[in-house]
């Protein structure tokens, strides 16, 4: 028993016998109260009319009684007696079965003798017995006594339909209930099953499989949660083994072209130390270039782990002129000018090193995928709470095709062009992973006079909101 659904389904049981047994005995305990009720005002007015038509005799003499008796004829269903103070029976209305001259020596009479008004009524087998017993006074003396005693079938037989009818509806609510929540609770436990399913599904790397959803209420909306997190993992998984193959596809060209030029001087036996030279030089040209690739796999992997940095005020501006300067020699390699317009109070909540390296990039591409006498223009500035960092060029731009790939890792357009620069394809991503770590993003558009426009925008630090250590 250590299903919801089983726990439900006592829960639901325990509810209704309880509701039942309720509807069973509440509405019949008041009706009998309500019943006795009537009885006793009914049964002791009757007993005391009979006792104040009876108050005016002097003495109670049989006839007498029998006459005054006679002339109220009130006692319908039930039975009156009239006894004198020693309990002798002095008229009985049952004609019939007359108890005349004996002793009634009931409980409620001789109370009733005592001078008290008694009442007493009992439902037993179908039928209400009741009997009211009052004194008759004359002057405050007590002379004899008015017993009612009346047998109620019908009215018993009232209640017993009401019992059989209560009991009727109680299996048929009872009935449906228990279908209702034996239907409910099979539902909810192959819902419940489909998503256990499911999460072993996942757990052994299935991340394709999907819950289906169906409704609105929690569990349809767990399985739409499941299945965007487990669209994510595979999502995630996708990316990881493209990454990966890259990566390595990356890594296995320098390899292959180290293991060539060492092979080729290890078998030729007599090597001009000149071309033996020559080849070291490309031995090692390949070698920083696995070495500038391993240095950016590693910083894209610190910006996955997300470790807690602590970020501080960096100006935008002040970062850009640094990168600028620090291109210059690369720009005059190239022939490419470059001018910074940087407007003072670009504040972001950065690391400045997170923030050069995005700069540093953008602005190393502009001059790589430029023209001899071109230019390559640095702007940026504070507006609306943004900080916006825009590198012009007037280079050789980027397929449109291209455009939504080029932040992807190891995406290049002219893969030759690009090795040729000592591109790795992962200074985009760089950049898009470092500008989200600061809340910013970054997106590229060709210009209409020609060349590429990369923009880089921050949420802009409030100054006045932040408190220096
Ligand atoms: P890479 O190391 O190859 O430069 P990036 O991630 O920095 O890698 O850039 C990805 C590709 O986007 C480059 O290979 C290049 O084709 C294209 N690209 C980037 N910046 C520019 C630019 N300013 N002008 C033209 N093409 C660019």
């Amino acid at each position: 028993m250590h299903s919801l659904s089983a726990h439900l389904m006592l829960l639901f049981s325990a509810v209704i016998v309880v509701t039942l047994a309720l509807i069973n005995t509440y509405p019949l305990l008041t009706a009998q109260d309500l019943m006795m009720e009537t009885k006793r005002s009914d049964m002791l007015r009757t007993a005391n009319l009979v006792s104040s038509s009876l108050s005016g005799l002097q003495t109670l003499g049989r006839d007498r009684v029998s006459a005054v008796m006679t002339q109220l004829d009130l006692y319908g269903e039930g039975r009156i007696f009239v006894t004198d103070t020693a309990g002798e029976i002095l008229f009985d209305s049952a004609a019939e079965t007359s108890l005349l001259g004996r002793d009634l020596l009931r409980r409620e009479l001789l109370s009733a003798l005592r001078g008290q008004d008694a009442f007493r009524c009992v439902y037993r087998d179908g039928a209400f017995e009741s009997s009211a017993a009052v004194p008759i006074t004359t002057r405050s003396e007590i002379f004899g006594a008015v017993y009612f005693y009346e047998y109620d079938a019908e009215q018993g037989a009232l209640l017993l339909s009401m019992q059989r009818y209560l009991r009727y509806i109680s299996l048929i609510l009872g009935a449906l209930t228990l279908l209702a929540s034996l239907a409910f609770s099979t539902v909810l436990r192959r819902r419940v099953h489909r998503l256990n399913v499911a999460i072993s599904e996942v757990r052994e790397g299935h991340y394709s499989h999907r819950v289906p959803v169906s409704g609105r209420d929690e569990i349809s909306r767990i399985a739409e949660e499941f299945n965007a997190l487990s669209g994510r993992l595979e999502q995630t998984e996708e990316l990881r083994r493209q990454f990966v193959s890259n990566a390595s596809h990356e890594l296995k060209t320098p390899l292959a072209s180290i293991k060539l030029l060492t092979d080729s001087i290890l078998q030729s036996r007599n090597m001009e130390m000149e071309d033996v030279r020559e080849f070291l030089g490309d031995v090692s040209e390949e070698i920083v270039r696995l070495t500038r690739i391993t240095d950016r796999l590693l910083n894209l992997t610190r910006l996955d782990v997300n470790l807690h940095r602590e970020f501080i005020p960096v100006s935008v501006s002040y970062v850009a002129e640094r990168a600028a300067r620090m291109l210059q020699p690369l720009s005059e390699h190239y022939q490419v000018t470059i001018t910074c317009e940087a407007e003072p109070d670009c504040l972001v909540l950065a690391e400045e090193d997170g923030m050069y390296q995005i700069l540093f990039n953008l602005v190393e591409n502009a001059l790589k995928y430029n023209v001899p006498g071109g230019s390559v223009r640095v702007l940026s500035y504070l507006r609306d709470d943004k900080v916006t960092c825009i590198v012009d060029d007037t280079g050789i731009g980027i397929p449109e095709k291209d455009l939504p790939q080029i932040f992807d890792r190891f995406y290049r357009v002219d893969k030759a062009r690009s090795r040729e620069t000592g591109g790795t394809g992962l200074g985009l991503a760089i950049v898009q992973d470092t500008a989200a770590q600061y809340g910013g993003r970054v997106w590229a558009e060709n210009r209409a006079q020609g060349g590429t426009r990369f923009t880089v925008e921050f949420p802009a630090l409030d100054i006045t909101r932040y408190e220096f250590e």
